[in-house]
This record gives C-alpha cells, structure tokens and sequence, in this order.
C-alpha cells in the first residue's frame, strides 16, 4: 500500500505488515487495537516506508471507541529495532465499522508524540484502518508541529 501527498511525500505499508495488522485486527473480535509503525525514510527523507508493526503493548487500554496504547514493553523492542537501522516511524489503530477518519483525540495524540523527545519522531505518520474493511477503508496522515498533512492512497500494491 502507498499513500502520498499533494507535496510529494509517501508512506509504504509492505504486504507483510499488513497482514501482520490484519492479524491483530482480527484477534479482537470488536473494538479499537492498534500499535506502532516501525521502519526507515528514503535518502531525500521523502518516503516513510514501514518495514514492521507491532500490535498492542501488555498494558494497553481497550474500549469499543478508543484504544490507548501504553509505552511499557514496547521500548525493549524499539531498542532493538533501533540497532538494526529502523526507527519509530508512528501509529496505526482501527476504528468500528468503515472508519478511518482520525479523530480530533487522535491527532491530538499525535501531535503530543511528535513534540515528545522520548520519540524522537518530529513528524510522526498515523495510520487508521475501518476494521470492517481495512484493505478498503484506511487513511494515513502525516502530523507537523500542529499541522496534519492527509495523504491519498496511490497503489493497492
Ligand atoms: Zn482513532
């Protein structure tokens, strides 16, 4: 999958991370899940491509209409992945029914994590998928400072 936008950035979701998703998705049977974006930024720094995904931490907080991931646990493995050369690229997390419009909490999540220095992510990406249908329902956003950029699925690849 690869969104872009009008300025010419792109995100890339590998098949294999998708279907990493999918997995966590459909493992709860109703309700939000999400987790974070792992993976690496092109030469000119003009596409995230995200090369892993985890689902939820061990103390994340799950209700039908709002996930709340908690960090504990997941250090260890951006530690990990740090050392080979991937790096927190952002979130994803599913919305009930057809849904991927990112909540007015979510980019404010967002917007918290892109000015936190424990991420280390100034423009983190968001990704949000409708669990009825994720292949057809997802949005991707990149979030700046207080601006949030909407990017346009390009390929279903
Ligand atoms: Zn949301």
């Amino acid at each position: 999958m690869i969104w872009k936008s009008t300025n010419g950035m792109y995100v890339e979701m590998t098949e294999g991370v998708f279907t990493s998703i999918m997995e966590y998705v459909l493992s709860r049977k109703r309700g939000e899940t999400g987790g974070i974006l792992i993976g690496n930024y092109s030469d000119d720094l003009s596409t995230a491509t995200i090369l892993s995904a985890s689902g939820p931490g061990p103390r994340s907080l799950f209700g039908l209409f709002s996930f709340t991931r908690r960090p504990i646990g997941l250090q260890a493995e951006l530690d990990e992945e740090f050392i080979s050369g991937r790096y927190y690229l952002g979130e994803w997390h599913c919305h009930p029914g057809t849904n991927c419009t990112p909540s007015f909490q979510d980019i404010r999540q967002m917007q918290a994590i892109s000015r936190s220095p424990s991420y280390n992510c100034p423009e983190p990406i968001l990704i949000v998928f409708g669990r009825s249908s994720p292949y057809d329902f997802n949005s991707a956003s990149i979030v700046k400072g207080n601006g949030v950029v909407k990017l346009e699925r390009v390929s279903s690849g």
